[in-house]
């Protein structure tokens, strides 16, 4: 019996399994997190890349003594939430993460990475299945309907690249919607913070009133919001979804001035 309130749904067909392990072009060297490995099925396909280490984190216990009886100890099974110990491993070489992710908190497994503090040092690449929906929330780009908080604390650390989208049918039980398979690679470089929760919650100001004009947020957050504005040069009669990641960044910088 699979547990819905888990996100269980599983994969099993070979040509995708194949195709979400080569998206992330494991190497001998590699030490690889898979959360939420399910019954082991895309387990079974990382490991036959022989990676250096596998780590895999499964929250239902149900499912730990199936993970065991299949991979004793060639895995390290952890039997927990992925939201309690996702930053738990520390390697001189940075990760690969899997996961076909359990839906209901695939974004805030998302965002929890991107506010770890050294990304690129501790993470090589994500490798994620999300709800069509929030894939293309995550690659959108300013000036579109799907850019959002999402679009911008993405891009801010990392190259979201979409690998291909999913029929509802691969899966087991069948969701009601589409997937979509994509890779999140951090960026050596990117606009440093002084705290890395400052750009989420400049966004969730913005996007809570995202029909709105930018002015109301701008209004909110600074007295002397028309003087910041004309010094980033943005106009406050344009909408949250016309402010470009950067511009985004920038009001961030002004806002920690004040913190
Ligand atoms: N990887 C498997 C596959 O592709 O067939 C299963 C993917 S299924 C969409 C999501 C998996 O995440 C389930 O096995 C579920 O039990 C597990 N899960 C759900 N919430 C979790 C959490 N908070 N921490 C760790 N695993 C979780």
């Amino acid at each position: 019996m699979t547990k819905k309130s888990l996100g269980q749904n599983f994969l099993s067909d070979k040509n995708i399994l194949s195709k979400i392990v080569e998206s992330g072009q494991i190497s001998k060297e590699d030490i690889i997190l898979e959360i939420g490995p399910g019954t082991g099925n895309l387990t079974n396909k990382i490991l036959d890349q022989a990676p250096k280490h596998l780590i895999i984190i499964e929250k239902d216990k149900e499912l730990i003594n199936i993970l065991k009886k299949k991979f004793g100890k060639n895995v390290e099974i952890i039997n927990q939430d992925i939201l309690e110990c996702y930053d738990n491993f520390k390697y001189n070489t940075p990760i690969k993460v899997f996961g076909n992710l359990p839906y209901n908190i695939s974004t805030k497994i998302l965002i929890s990475y991107i506010k770890i503090k050294e990304l690129k040092k501790r993470f090589n690449k994500f490798i994620f299945i999300f709800q069509k929906e929030v894939a293309d929330r995550i690659l959108a780009k300013d000036n579109s309907k799907n850019y959002g908080r999402l679009s911008i604390l993405s891009s801010w650390k990392m190259t979201p690249q979409k690998v291909m989208d999913i029929n509802p049918k691969f899966f087991s039980p069948k969701p009601k919607v589409w997937s979509s398979l994509i890779t999140l690679t951090p960026n050596i470089k990117f606009e440093q913070l002084k705290k890395e929760k400052s750009l989420e919650h400049i966004t969730n100001i913005f996007f809570n009133q995202r029909r709105k004009m930018i002015r109301k947020p701008m209004k909110q957050l600074f007295d002397n919001y028309e003087e910041i504005a004309t010094k980033l040069n943005i106009d406050l009669n344009i909408r949250p979804q016309n402010l470009s990641t950067k511009k985004y960044l920038e009001i961030c910088k002004f806002y920690e001035k004040l913190i």
